[in-house]
């Protein structure tokens, strides 16, 4: 298979469940951590590898490998490799070129980097993809013949669920990296305190299964992930340990994951459900759902002023309450979006939303 974002949470859990199953890595990529990447290639013998920096090369170790650079280099690798099977597990807008790419060549695609479907869902074939967000694989596992009246997914509440309203603006960038239940990369963890991550979600169920009937609670155990509700008025729930081994290895191969278990079963007994709407003074973003749902090409928008938002409260230069008025902002800006029949209009108004934001701060 091939790996990108190999270094990152999915990707050493991706590894791990790949060993597991006997799946050879014909190629990895990374970014800028050369020293786990390093340990890869000697376990893994991959036969390509891609790093994000040229200049990093020097670090790599020796091998009978074939280097590419940068996001170019992505592309190149996903083309030049024979394997079937794409793992997209890099963090941000520069998946989604690599997702095209992949599709492109007949390949076929289990998707972690949700901002591929957030910026350019229109643009992406459905059926070679395998969705490795929990919530979506929760919604295929539960999708049977009946006819479907709406579908539900979960949100943790993140780091501030319980915190007092009051001190979520001025919260460092440490109390926001604080997950109460899952162990993920740094954007994602902050995606997830101010429900960014979940408007993401909306818009990647909206793309995968073609329904604007979607809604989000908050089920603070995590261990529900989706909820479908038939026709009939019953409701069926996925549940399972928060733990992405289990997504991954039916992305991977859904004959092996049918047969093994990464988790632990949850314990029935020791089970505390329970639900509760998203409320928009604790959560500001959660307000753009329904505007995103009935334009989702304003997932551009979306994600772009996001990006440099979490980029920026990371670097401690705004604080986290700064997060969704500039999102606000540049959603109000960019209203009349056109056509956006291709990758090169999709990544023109990325930039420009980008440039916007970043004036903003
Ligand atoms: P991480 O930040 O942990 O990992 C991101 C990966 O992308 C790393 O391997 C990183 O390399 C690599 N990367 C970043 N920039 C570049 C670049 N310019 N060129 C090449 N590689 C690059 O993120 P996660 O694993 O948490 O998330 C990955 C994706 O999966 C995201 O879209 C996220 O929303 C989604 N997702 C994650 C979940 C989770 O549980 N973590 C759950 C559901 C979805 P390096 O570290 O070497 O710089």
């Amino acid at each position: 298979m091939i790996l990108l974002g190999s270094t990152g949470s999915i990707g050493t859990n991706a590894l791990e469940v790949a060993q597991s199953f006997h799946i050879p890595i014909e190629s990895l990529c990374a970014g800028k951590n050369i020293a786990l990447l390093n340990t890869q290639i000697q376990a893994h013998r991959p036969r390509n590898v891609c790093i994000a920096d040229k200049n990093d090369a020097p670090k790599l170790i020796k091998g009978d490998y074939k280097l590419f650079f940068g996001n170019q280099g992505i592309l190149e690798l996903i083309q030049s490799s024979k394997s079937n099977l794409v793992l997209n597990a890099l963090v941000g807008f520069i998946g989604l070129e690599p997702s095209l790419k992949a599709l492109e060549c007949n390949k076929k695609l289990a998707l972690a980097n949700k901002e591929s479907l957030v910026s350019g869902g229109w643009l992406l074939q459905k059926a070679p993809i395998t969705p490795i967000d929990s919530e979506h694989f929760g919604l295929w596992y539960l999708i049977n013949q009946r006819p479907i009246k709406k579908l539900y997914i979960t949100a943790s509440g993140g780091a501030f669920r319980d915190a007092p309203l009051e001190s979520i603006a001025t919260a460092t960038p440490k109390q926001a990296l604080k997950h109460p239940n899952w162990e993920m990369g740094r954007k994602i963890t902050i995606d997830s305190a101010s429900m960014a991550n979940k408007l993401f979600e909306i818009l990647e169920a909206f793309w995968l299964f073609g329904s604007t009937n979607i809604d989000a609670y908050i089920e603070p155990s995590s261990n529900v992930h989706a909820l479908i509700e038939f026709l009939d008025g019953s409701i069926t729930a996925h549940i399972s340990k928060p733990h992405m081994k289990l997504p991954i290895a039916y992305a991977l191969d859904n004959k092996q994951a049918l047969k093994q278990s990464f988790i632990q079963p949850t314990s029935l007994c020791d089970l505390q459900l329970s639900f509760a709407p998203i409320d928009t003074q604790r959560y500001p973003l959660w307000c753009l759902k329904d505007e995103i749902l009935s334009n989702p090409k304003k997932g551009i928008v979306l994600n772009a002023s996001n990006e440099i938002a979490v980029e920026a409260f990371l670097k401690g230069s705004i604080d986290f309450g700064r997060i969704a008025p500039l999102v606000f902002e540049a959603i109000d800006t960019f209203h009349h979006l056109g056509e956006l029949k291709d990758i090169e209009s999709i990544i023109e108004l990325d930039l420009r939303v980008r440039e916007f934001t970043l004036r903003n701060i």
